[in-house]
């Protein structure tokens, strides 16, 4: 999976191994020696439940409906902690596109995994915005807050080490009766460890969570052990998905976003996130897919930037989108995309329900 950013060059593993101590975290001292840090982050992401079987996903035989288990995770935290990283690394295929630049997630996506006798259905959703009180913005919040209010485990993302006002704001949204883990990812940006443990002990204070997981989402040893942890909060009930299924998702949903994260990656800071893409053409034929778009922005100026000169820039776009709509699936690719220019279509309610979001 491709995340547009360089691994670091020793990524730092923290989490202990599975099965290692069995206290829950909220009987975290105050500790000042190393030992006792590293003690006290074994303890918050201690493996507490039934044990996963490792890596192959047994889709051959169906587990027997009375031992199914199935439920909803919600994915939150402001933009750019990493929350489409993740639920990609937990799907194993790309259903969330990912940029550097904040808000590139802009709908509620859902992404599934069945590992042995459970399905693990994880919600991403577009991070708390709270810059512009535009229609997009307040349609995006919107989507947050029905995502984290029918599930059985919320992963409340941040990045290690930092608690601001926007992931304040992102945490008030959180309803009490749900579990909730702190996710603290990015730690393999964290040098010292030893500066985690007040911070560890101030987010405590801050939310009643049920455990505390330090890890990077582009980690595969981390996430395989997450899938461990989020298993005992899903209730026993029969599957909602088949056991294949990896997102709800439409081919011509994930052929917009394919195009739109190839506009987020290949354009400059000065295109405004409120440009977007729709599908005007999507049709099938054999092997071959007939893919129509429009890019969609708000001034003239936007519209050049995108094409580039001679038309390279937008080229480049359509090469690269077409390649990775190609390998998802698995056909040809015919593509052509289109660059229009709709003045204000972020302020208004109606354009942006029009544009697909909720
Ligand atoms: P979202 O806005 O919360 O969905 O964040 P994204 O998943 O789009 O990720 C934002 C940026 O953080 C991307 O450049 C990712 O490659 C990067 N990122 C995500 N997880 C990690 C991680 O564990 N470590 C590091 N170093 N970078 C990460
Ligand atoms: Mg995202």
């Amino acid at each position: 999976m491709s995340t547009g950013k360089k691994e670091p060059s020793q990524p730092v593993n923290p989490l202990p191994q599975a099965g290692e101590t069995g206290s829950s975290p909220e009987s975290l001292e105050p500790a000042q020696s190393q030992d006792a840090i590293d003690a006290m982050l074994a303890q918050a992401t201690a493996f507490r439940g039934a044990a996963v079987p490792a890596a192959d996903d047994s889709t051959s035989s169906l587990p027997p409906v009375g031992e199914q288990r199935c439920g909803l995770i919600a994915i939150v935290g402001k933009p750019n902690v990493g929350k489409s990283t993740l639920l990609n690394a937990l799907v194993g295929q790309k259903v969330s596109i990912t940029s550097r630049k904040a808000q590139t997630t802009r709908h509620r996506i859902t992404g599934m995994r069945t590992r042995a006798a459970t399905q693990f259905v994880f919600v991403d959703t577009p991070g708390f915005q709270t810059r512009h009180g535009n229609a997009l913005n307040r349609s995006l919040n919107r989507t947050v807050v029905g995502a984290v209010n029918d599930v059985d485990l919320i992963v409340f993302v941040v990045e290690a080490g930092q608690f601001n006002l926007a992931d304040a704001k992102v945490l008030a949204l959180l309803p009490e009766k749900t579990p909730a883990i702190l996710l603290a990812n990015k730690f393999d940006l964290i040098h010292r460890r030893a500066e985690i443990a007040p911070w560890l002990r101030s987010m405590q204070e801050r939310h009643n969570f049920a455990e505390f997981v330090p890890m990077s989402a582009n980690n595969a040893k981390d996430v395989e052990r997450l899938f461990g942890i989020c298993e005992k909060y899903l209730p026993v009930q029969p599957w909602m998905y088949g056991a294949d299924e990896l997102t709800d998702r439409s081919d011509r949903f994930m052929a917009a976003e394919i195009i739109r994260e190839k506009l987020f990656r290949l354009t400059g800071d000065e295109l405004p996130y409120t440009s977007t893409v729709i599908i005007d053409q999507y049709e099938e034929e054999g092997n071959l897919r007939k893919i129509a778009a429009t890019i969609v922005v708000e001034r003239d100026g936007h519209k050049g930037m995108i094409i580039g000169e001679k038309g390279e820039k937008l080229k480049r776009i359509g090469t690269e989108a077409r390649h990775e709509l190609e390998a998802l699936t698995g056909g040809k690719v015919f593509l052509e995309i289109w660059v229009k220019v709709r003045s204000g279509w972020a302020d208004d309610e109606a354009r942006v329900k029009t544009f697909g979001y909720e």
